[in-house]
């Protein structure tokens, strides 16, 4: 489905990303991971793709939180592959705190990584894709680009950012062969999240199996974890042929969070 297609995932040498490179590779797609991690864990990750699915894969280490390496990345790999058809603009961080208490520097780092890096890379992106007459940009939101919890201000305000500027890319892009869609997960159970359960344990002083049930319990009806793959599945999805009229929109995984 996506043979000769060039995709970038950013920051997936993990989690989410990690998963939609992977279900990307599986549709045939050319990659380049982007994040950070242990060098010979990320080339194994590398390798272990391109053996898995026949496809060539190659990893760039630039830094989200700046904005000229971001526009880098870009320039990168339509140098390195001739092309760029896909950009899945997934790197994130979190930080929780009640507003009053958080940290500057945690705001602007969140901010940065969590929605500048979307608006730098759509900017490289664009003009390649314009050219080429196709084009696929999915936003990783969240549901917290939807609705808000406490202590998540930055977060928050960045993951609504990132669906408000969904709706500007795709009006900009309509007709020209090039999507702009946001996907909007609940929980998934992943390094991200993993640290949040451990707070919720130690401030409770309960194990990690019931703080996973409480965060469960508090917002997702499912009572279950979102996958990896399935968020990799909905990201094929937004790049197939059956999605090239879904623009400017956000996609819920959230198992219901979003619908009370
Ligand atoms: P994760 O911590 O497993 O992975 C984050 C990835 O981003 C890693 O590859 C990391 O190296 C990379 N990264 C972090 N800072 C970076 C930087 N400055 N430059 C380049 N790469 C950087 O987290 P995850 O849960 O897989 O999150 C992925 C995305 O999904 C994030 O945008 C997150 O907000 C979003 N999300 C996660 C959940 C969840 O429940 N896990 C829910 C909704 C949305």
């Amino acid at each position: 489905m996506l043979k000769g297609k060039v995709a970038i995932v950013t920051g997936s040498t993990s989690g989410i990303g990690l998963g939609i490179a992977k279900e990307l590779a599986k549709a045939g797609a050319d990659l380049v991971l982007n994040g950070f991690g242990d060098a010979s864990e990320i080339e194994q990750i590398r390798s272990g793709i391109e053996r898995d699915h026949g496809v060539r894969v190659a990893y760039d280490g630039a830094d989200m939180s700046n904005g000229d390496a971001v526009r880098n990345l870009i320039g990168r790999t339509v140098e390195k592959f001739g092309r760029l058809d896909i950009l899945v603009n997934n790197a994130g961080i979190q930080f929780t705190a009640p507003v009053d208490e958080f940290p500057a520097a945690r705001w602007d780092a969140i901010l940065a990584i969590n929605l500048s890096a979307a608006f730098h890379g759509i900017a490289a992106a664009v003009p390649q894709m314009k050219k080429q007459h196709w084009g696929r940009i999915v936003n990783i939101a969240s549901a917290h680009g939807l609705v808000a919890s406490t202590h998540k201000a930055a977060y928050v305000a960045a993951k609504h950012g990132m669906v408000g500027l969904t709706k500007v890319v795709g009006l900009e892009m309509a007709g020209c062969g090039v999507t702009c869609n946001a996907v909007c997960p609940g929980w998934v159970r992943t390094p991200l999240v993993e640290k949040q359960i451990s707070d919720i344990a130690a401030q409770k002083g309960i194990s990690q199996k019931e703080a996973t049930n409480e965060l469960l319990a508090e917002k997702q009806p499912s009572l279950d974890f979102a996958s990896p793959e399935q968020l990799g599945g909905t990201v094929a999805f937004l790049c197939s042929a059956a999605a090239d009229q879904i623009t400017g929109t956000a996609i819920s995984v959230d198992g219901g969070w979003t619908a009370r």
